[in-house]
């Protein structure tokens, strides 16, 4: 639940996503924190069917690609009214088109994002969108990963889950981000709870031994040991450790 200091602080972080299947949403956002954080009101979600704004009888949003080739491309001028209109309806919000051509997402993006005043995130379907409404709406294009899915409405669903969790209020422990993978450029330490032995695995003595500088140092090593072996990417921008206890 929204604390009263955080309700006051800021509107609802906002989601506008437009989309040619707005039955979609909010599907799995509906579920778990997430879910509860939007029946509290902590953000808002508009899911606005294209097809609305499309041509003709059929309510044609897409149409056979310049040059030929295979698919269809998402016409600009039916775009172009759908995202003017969401822009007047919520004004300010970061314009994004879900695309694999763009810059990954990144916890650093996230958190970006989630301090912001919300988002408007078009969801591409077919082979894609014609180019000269990515740079007319001026639309950051961001990717989930390399690979191609077949529209952009689960990308839109990943990169609004890991920013609603960031939101004040959403999670309970706000210690419990800070150690979290990517936070501090490093994958996250393993995990334990009880029992204190399974199956002939013992818990790490050292997290019982209630060291709480040894536990942190013990974190910090494995987090190191993990990335270097999984991740070595990320070594290099990686924060130094926080001595604070
Ligand atoms: N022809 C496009 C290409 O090769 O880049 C792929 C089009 S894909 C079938 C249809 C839509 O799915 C895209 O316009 C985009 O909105 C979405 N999409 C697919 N893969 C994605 C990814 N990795 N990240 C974000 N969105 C993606």
């Amino acid at each position: 639940m929204p604390t009263e200091q955080s309700s006051l602080a800021r509107a609802p972080w906002h989601v506008t996503v437009l989309t040619i299947f707005p039955e979609m949403f909010p599907g799995p956002l509906g579920a778990s924190l997430v879910g509860t954080a939007l029946a509290g009101g902590l953000w808002r979600l508009s899911a606005v069917n294209i097809r609305e704004f499309g041509l003709g009888r059929h309510r044609q949003v897409d149409d056979t690609p310049a040059g030929g080739g295979a698919g269809m491309v998402m016409r600009p001028d039916v775009l172009g009214t759908a995202i003017d209109h969401a822009d007047a309806t919520t004004p300010g919000l970061k314009r994004i088109f879900l695309s694999p051509r763009g810059a990954p997402l990144t916890q650093a993006k996230v958190k970006e994002l989630a301090q912001g005043p919300g988002v408007m995130l078009l969801a591409g379907r077919f082979e894609g969108v014609d180019q000269r409404l990515i740079d007319a709406r001026q639309l950051e294009e961001i990717s989930i990963g390399d690979y191609v899915l077949s529209g952009g409405e689960i990308a839109a669903m990943v990169l609004i889950d890991a920013c609603v969790r960031l939101l004040p209020g959403v999670l309970g422990a706000d210690a419990s981000l800070e150690e979290e993978s990517f936070e501090s450029g490093l994958l996250e330490y393993p995990q334990y709870t009880k029992p204190r032995e399974w199956e002939g695995r013992r818990v790490p003595d050292i997290l019982v031994s209630g060291d709480h500088q040894k536990v942190a140092t013990w974190r910090r090593a494995e987090a190191e040991r993990l990335t270097a072996e999984r991740r070595p990417d990320l070594l290099r921008t990686a924060k130094p450790p926080n001595r604070d206890p």
